[in-house]
């Protein structure tokens, strides 16, 4: 049905406009939120560990990889953590602010931590409005902290993202086109009436690599 892939290709687009993402990124449609996060945890561990791993598995005798996000995350990504088989104990969980968004301070220390332990940091997760308060974490700042580590940064998105269009709370979302990959759920503030999440990233080519 090269129809449906059509007009999937373009929601997407349309989609990764609404995020102020450029015309070279892309995507694809999932069945939700969950999907779409455990889809990108995937691509950024196979950025990370090269697609040999697609073969060996994770158990090549090489150290636990690790995930770094706030203690008020979606539980879908210790989830996809399970499912993909990283483990639970390797998502570590920064605390948060009195605002309820991520401590960079914390999240910066807990990595070089990790790194001399010999640990293999691959993934930030920040949160574009978390479930129980709809906080943003600061984008810009964990941008740079990825950038500095050279982790991939995948923002949830997942209810909140679409806010950024409201010009009143764009600032809250300065940084969130820097990530390398955003989920967003059309079937929550977009009032798509049946399951759809959506899976957005930066560069096409580093998605299409790890598959
Ligand atoms: C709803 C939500 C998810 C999970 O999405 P589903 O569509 O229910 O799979 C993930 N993260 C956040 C922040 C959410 O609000």
């Amino acid at each position: 049905a090269p129809g449906g892939t059509e007009v999937e290709k373009l929601v997407v687009r349309w989609l990764g406009e609404l995020i102020s993402y450029s015309k070279t990124a892309h995507g694809l449609l999932t069945s939700g939120g969950s999907m779409a996060n455990l889809t990108a945890l995937l691509i950024a561990s196979r950025r990370k560990l090269g697609k040999e791993t697609a073969r060996t598995g994770l158990w090549n005798g090489g150290p636990p990889i690790t995930i770094y996000t706030s203690d008020e995350v979606h539980m879908s990504i210790p989830k996809a953590a399970d499912i993909l088989g990283f483990g639970r104990d390797h998502v570590r969980m920064i605390r948060c602010d009195d605002r309820a968004r991520m401590n960079v301070h914390e999240l910066r220390e807990r990595i070089q931590a990790d790194l001399t332990n010999g640990l293999k940091p691959f993934c930030i997760v920040a949160s574009a409005g978390t479930v129980n308060t709809g906080a943003v974490d600061p984008l810009k700042e964990i941008a740079a902290v990825a950038r500095e580590f050279d982790l991939w940064l995948h923002v949830d998105g997942a209810y909140g993202a679409p806010a950024a269009l409201d010009a009143r709370k764009k600032s809250l979302f300065a940084g969130l086109e820097l990530a390398d990959s955003v989920s967003l759920d059309p079937h929550k503030w977009l009032y798509v009436p049946v399951d759809a999440g959506c899976l957005l990233f930066r560069d096409e080519a580093t998605a299409k690599a790890a598959f």
